[in-house]
């Protein structure tokens, strides 16, 4: 019920690291060279971490033979009474990582399916921050995550997509771009205050896995507005921020 302070601390680093780019494997050994053990002793691997990091308690979601728990009327997930370590935006984006057969959500109690390094690694600026704005068919809010895709044009080599609804999409570099515009011009994105930071950032030196970090701490993420068929003009306010410190909550979302 109360967080164990080291603990919740590994498991946060180790998923907002996965969400950089990081390999399972690695934070594996990590934990292992911290002396980390299971209850039962044993040494963290792959497999155990993957289960640690997506399973969804770690944003306070109740889940039960792997499929999450939903209130019946607003089919908003129930939340534990537990403290959570991440927010539930960032545990989707870690599960947005591993193909979709390794998902908690998917697999079942069973044993997880790490998906290959190579294919799962984030290798673009707003993989896992970016949310669909589109509208369902009952007039909600869809709010899937978009994730990358092979695009068709020069413009656009690859393309956020939402994996929910499929009705919203957008250029990967246009949407890189605005998110990049937005951490440097608001005054809200906080940590991108440090001039030091900026400079890093700008000398094209910082990781993805660093640029990722500091997203996370300035956005809780973005929501992107469907774009208007036959627009050849880049629209950069289609990405629309979800800062932090504005109270970060999405719309149509229970905080947590
Ligand atoms: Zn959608």
């Amino acid at each position: 019920m109360t967080l164990h302070p080291d603990e919740a601390q590994l498991v946060e680093r180790a998923i907002l690291g996965r969400i950089g780019g990081k390999a399972v494997r690695a934070i594996a050994r990590d934990w292992c060279d911290l002396g980390v053990t299971g209850t039962r002793g044993g040494r963290p691997n792959a497999q155990t971490v993957t289960q640690i990091m997506t399973a969804p308690r770690v944003c306070g979601y109740r889940a039960n033979r792997g499929e999450l728990l939903l209130v019946p009327e607003t089919r908003q997930p129930v939340l534990g009474q537990w403290e959570p370590i991440v927010p539930p935006e960032q545990w989707h984006a870690v599960c947005a990582t591993f193909s979709p057969g390794s998902l908690y959500l998917h697999r079942g109690t069973g044993a997880p399916r790490l998906a290959g390094k190579k294919k799962t690694a984030p290798r673009h600026l707003a993989t896992g921050f970016l949310r669909c704005g589109a509208e369902r068919r009952d007039g909600g809010a869809c709010r899937g995550a978009l994730c990358a895709q092979k695009g068709r044009s020069k413009q656009s080599p690859y393309v956020y997509t939402c994996r929910s609804c499929g009705r919203c999409s957008i250029s990967g570099p246009l949407a890189d771009e605005a998110l990049e515009r937005l951490l440097f011009s608001e005054p809200q994105s906080g940590m991108m205050s440090s001039e030091a930071e900026r400079q890093h950032w700008r000398s094209g030196g910082m990781r993805l896995e660093e640029k990722h970090r500091i997203i996370a701490s300035a956005l809780v993420c973005c929501i992107v507005r469907p774009g208007v068929k036959g627009a050849h003009s880049w629209d950069h306010s289609r990405v629309e921020p979800m800062w932090r410190c504005a109270g970060g909550a999405v719309p149509g979302e229970t905080p947590v």
